[in-house]
């Protein structure tokens, strides 16, 4: 589980005389990073991206939300601060979006003392409609067969994520001629390994970045390609 401080290392494979990221050699941990990006409301993405400056009107619209008050608008937090409906542990939470999880709750009375309808409710405060009390048991998540809630989100330990983020599983590139095929690298000794670091500044780079550009490990990683370009003279 990772925690705020977490950085995930990745080995990049630059090409010098191109100045660009070819891909990334990643662990499982960054594609399940990667993927779960998928799984964030936009109103999370647009919140993160706020601040970084956002391509776009979402904002606009996050922002007119925000500026409304109670009385023109109800369930403002479900928008603003969108939660998810559970957890999928062993994911590094890399964008501060630590996901406000959603907890569900019923009436504490077993159905047979309080009535034959089952209620739930994700606020505890909310009154049983049968018995009146406060729907305060706590449920508990249950994974459904076949899937377990703490392996993240791939299997295999060890991935390529291209520049344009396009994510592959190693095996698909192992061979020089599809690498060749692939990347169209015509002088391989211009390629250039660089082990690199990636936490949450990177990580909130990444999320604008995969918006507006097509190079993003290239724009995410410009300094070691620098360093990689002047070691090579
Ligand atoms: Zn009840």
């Amino acid at each position: 589980m990772a925690t705020a401080e977490t950085k995930l290392s990745m080995k990049l494979l630059i090409d010098t005389k191109a100045k660009k990221v070819l891909f990334a050699e990643v662990d499982k941990d960054f594609v399940d990073f990667l993927f779960h990006i998928l799984s964030l409301p936009v109103g999370t993405v647009t919140r993160l991206l706020k601040e970084k400056g956002m391509n776009g009107c979402m904002q606009n619209i996050y922002q007119s939300v925000e500026n409304l008050n109670d009385s023109h608008i109800q369930w403002k937090d479900i928008i603003l601060e969108p939660k998810c409906p559970f957890k999928i542990s062993s994911v590094p939470l890399l964008l501060n979006d630590a996901p406000t999880l959603t907890t569900f709750y019923n009436c504490p009375f077993p159905s047979s003392l309080c009535c034959d309808k089952f209620y739930g409710t994700d606020d505890s405060s909310a009154l049983c409609p049968e018995c009146n009390s406060e729907m305060a048991g706590r449920l508990t998540f249950v994974a459904p067969p076949g899937k377990v809630a703490t392996g993240g989100f791939v299997k295999d330990v060890k991935y390529l994520v291209m520049d344009d983020l396009v994510v592959k599983p190693v095996s698909v590139i192992s061979s020089i001629t599809s690498f060749k095929e692939y990347f169209n690298v015509k002088d391989f000794g211009a390629l250039h390994e660089e082990v690199v670091h990636f936490g949450k500044e990177e990580a909130l780079k990444l999320l604008k970045l995969s918006f507006e550009s097509r190079a993003v490990l290239t724009s995410l990683f410009v300094s070691s390609i620098k360093g990689s370009v002047k070691g090579e003279k």
